[in-house]
C-alpha cells in the first residue's frame, strides 16, 4: 500500500448504523455456517468495519490533542465516547458465535488460540447491561484529561499549561524549582474536590460495572479487561514485594548520593528531579532539530535508510514539539486502517523529551514490523506490558547514540536515565497497589484514600520530605497521575516491562548484536502470543522471577556504581 500523507487524511465519522449492520449480519453468518471459508470472509468483513471504526476514533482524538480548543474534534471526541460501548458489545456479540459454534475445534486451529481468549474476554468483560455505566466512565476519564489539559499554572507573573512547567521543575536554580512545585500544587490543590469527585464517581461506575458481570469486585473485572491470561493479582503482589525488598533500598542509596553531589543535606521533594548540581543534561539540540538525531540514530541502528522513523517524519505522522493548545503526555497511536502509528508528544527542551521521543517510536517500530503478523487486529499487538518493553527496551538499545542529543554529557544522561529507570519501578508499583487497595474496598472516603497513598509513600519512597506543603503531605499526590483515571491497573505494566528491558540493556552491553534480534523478534512477534509465553520464546526471564529482579537490580547498581 502507498504511504499515506497524515496531513491528507480525511475524517470521516463511522456510522453506528453501518457497524451494527454489518455487526449483525455477521453473527448471523457465523450462526448459521459450518463452512470455515465462508466464517473466515464473514469476519474479514467485520474486520473492516472494526478497523474503520477504530481508525477514525485514533484520527479524531490525534487531531483533537494536536488542538484541544477546535470545536469540531472535541464533538466528534464525545461521539465516540456515546458509540464506542455499543461497538464493544457488538463485537462481543460476534465473537461470542465464534465460541459456541459448532466447528469451535476446527475455527481454533484455523484462527489460532489467541482470538478465542480475546472472544471469551469480551463476553467476560462487556454486556448490554453496563452500556451505559462504560459511557459514563470514559465521559469521567475524559473530564480529568480534558481538565488537565487546560491547566493554567501562574508562575513568575505568567501562565503556563503543565508540560510547559517541566523545565522549571527541574531547574538547576534550587529556589526557582522550589516555586515551581509550589505553583503546580496550587493548581492541584485548588482542583482537588473536582478530581476527588470525578475519581470517586469513577471507583463508584468501576464497581457496578463489576457487580452487575458478577465479579466481587473491580479487581479482578480489571485484570480481565487487561487480558492478563497468564499472571494473577497474587503474582503482582510478589512482585511489588521484590521491589520493595531489592530496589527501594537502591532508591535510598540513590537518594542520598544525590543529596551530596547537590550539596544539600535536606533533600526536598522539589529536588526528586535534579540529579546533578549544575541540574540534569539537557539535549545540545532545539527541540525543533530532535527528530534529525533520532534520523541519524534510527539509520544507524536499523541499518536502513530511510528508518521508520524517517518515512513517519516525512508523511506527516509526528508531532513531537509543545505549544500552547495542545494535549499534555505523549503516546504512539496506529491507524490500523493505514497500517501507520503516529507519534504525538510535547518536547519541552529536557532530558527527558529525548527519552520520550525514543519510548514512543519504540511502539513505532512495533507497531510497523507486527503490522502483518495477523488478519485479526485484535491480534496484532500483544498485552500492554509487552507493548511497553518494545518502547523501554529501545530506550536502551539507543545508549551508544546518545552522543547525537548530549555531546559530551551523553555519559552522564545513561547514568540519568537508568537512575530514573531504578527510581520509577518503586513508584509504578505504588499507583498499582493503590488501585488494588481502592478497587478492594470501594467504600473507602476520600480521606481513607489519602491516608492510603500516605502508608504507601512511606513504604515505596521512604525518603520523601514534603517541607511542609499541604497538598501533598495529605496524601493527594496522587491525583496527578492520569493512569489512575483514565487507564485502571495499566500502571504495573511499565514496571514489568522496565525490568524485562534491563535485561535487553545488560545483554547490549556485551552483546549488541543479539539484543537487538532478541528485540526485533519480540516486535515481530505482534499479539500471536501471551505475556510469559513471548518472553519464553525470545529467551527473556519472566519478570515475576525473584532471580530477575534481583539481577537486573545488581547490574544497574554495579553501572551506577551505587
Ligand atoms: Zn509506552
Amino acid at each position: 500500500m502507498e504511504m499515506p500523507n497524515y496531513r491528507k487524511l480525511a475524517y470521516e465519522r463511522p456510522s453506528i448504523d453501518a457497524f451494527r449492520e454489518c455487526a449483525m449480519k455477521t453473527r448471523l453468518r457465523l450462526m448459521t455456517s459450518k463452512d470455515i471459508e465462508i466464517i473466515e470472509s464473514a469476519l474479514a468483513d467485520f474486520q473492516k468495519q472494526l478497523s474503520r471504526f477504530y481508525t477514525a476514533e485514533a484520527l479524531c482524538r490525534i487531531r483533537h490533542d494536536q488542538n484541544t480548543a477546535n470545536p469540531f474534534y472535541l464533538n466528534e471526541l464525545s461521539y465516540f465516547e456515546e458509540s464506542e460501548p455499543a461497538v464493544s458489545e457488538l463485537s462481543a456479540a460476534v465473537y461470542s458465535m465464534l465460541l459456541s459454534s459448532e466447528i469451535n475445534e476446527s475455527l481454533r486451529e484455523k484462527f489460532g488460540e489467541m482470538l478465542f481468549r480475546k472472544a471469551l474476554t469480551r463476553k467476560e468483560t462487556v454486556s448490554g447491561e453496563v452500556i451505559e455505566y462504560l459511557t459514563q466512565e470514559s465521559e469521567l476519564g475524559n473530564k480529568y484529561s480534558q481538565e488537565l489539559s487546560e491547566a493554567s499554572i501562574h508562575f513568575d507573573g505568567k501562565k503556563y499549561n503543565l508540560s510547559m512547567m517541566e523545565p522549571f521543575l527541574e531547574s538547576s536554580d534550587r529556589e526557582e524549582r522550589r516555586l515551581a512545585h509550589e505553583a503546580v500544587s496550587i493548581y492541584y490543590s485548588q482542583n482537588l474536590e473536582l478530581f476527588n469527585g470525578i475519581f470517586d464517581d469513577l471507583v463508584k461506575t468501576r464497581t457496578s460495572i463489576a457487580q452487575k458481570l458478577n465479579y466481587p469486585n473491580f479487581v479482578s473485572l480489571g485484570y480481565k479487561r487487561m487480558e492478563r491470561y497468564d499472571y494473577t493479582p497474587e503474582m503482582v503482589a510478589e512482585f511489588r514485594d521484590n521491589v520493595v525488598r531489592y530496589i527501594v533500598p537502591l532508591t535510598v542509596e540513590i537518594r542520598r548520593l544525590q543529596s551530596e553531589r547537590l550539596g544539600v543535606n535536606d533533600l526536598k521533594y522539589y529536588d526528586m528531579p535534579v540529579m546533578f548540581s549544575g541540574g540534569n543534561p539537557k539535549p545540545i539540540i532545539e527541540k525543533t532539530a530532535y527528530h534529525l538525531s533520532a534520523s541519524k540514530m534510527f539509520k544507524s541502528i536499523f541499518e536502513k535508510d530511510p528508518s521508520f522513523f524517517d518515512v513517519l517524519q516525512t508523511y506527516g505522522f509526528t508531532d513531537l514539539v509543545s505549544r500552547k493548545g495542545k494535549s499534555t503526555g505523549g503516546y504512539c497511536s496506529t491507524l490500523l486502517d493505514y497500517g501507520v502509528p503516529f507519534i504525538f508528544m510535547n518536547a519541552s527542551g529536557t532530558s527527558d523529551d529525548v527519552a520520550t521521543l525514543i519510548h514512543e517510536s519504540g511502539h513505532a517500530y512495533a507497531a510497523i514490523r507486527s503490522a502483518d503478523c495477523s488478519p485479526f487486529i485484535e491480534c496484532l499487538s500483544p498485552t500492554l506490558e509487552t507493548c511497553e518493553i518494545h518502547s523501554t527496551a529501545m530506550e536502551y538499545l539507543s545508549y551508544p547514540y546518545m552522543e547525537l542529543f548530549f555531546g559530551d554529557k551523553a555519559s552522564v544522561y545513561r547514568d540519568l536515565h537508568l537512575t530514573m529507570a531504578l527510581l520509577f519501578i518503586p513508584y509504578g508499583c505504588m499507583v498499582d497497589e493503590f488501585q488494588h487497595i481502592v478497587y478492594g474496598n470501594p467504600s473507602l472516603s476520600l480521606n481513607d484514600r489519602h491516608n492510603v497513598w500516605k502508608d504507601l509513600e512511606k513504604k515505596y519512597q521512604p525518603y520523601l520530605d514534603y517541607d511542609g506543603n499541604v497538598f501533598y503531605e495529605s496524601g493527594a499526590a496522587w491525583i496527578k497521575k492520569g493512569h489512575i483515571f483514565t487507564d485502571p491497573f495499566y500502571y504495573i505494566d511499565y514496571c514489568l516491562a522496565q525490568v524485562v528491558a534491563l535485561q535487553i540493556w545488560d545483554i547490549s552491553r556485551s552483546q549488541p548484536q543479539k539484543a537487538f534480534t532478541i528485540y526485533d523478534q519480540l516486535c515481530l512477534e505482534g499479539g500471536n502470543k501471551m505475556f510469559l509465553e513471548l518472553l519464553e520464546k525470545v529467551g527473556l526471564e519472566s519478570p515475576f522471577s525473584v532471580g530477575a529482579i534481583k539481577r537486573s537490580a545488581y547490574r544497574a547498581a554495579e553501572f551506577l556504581a551505587l
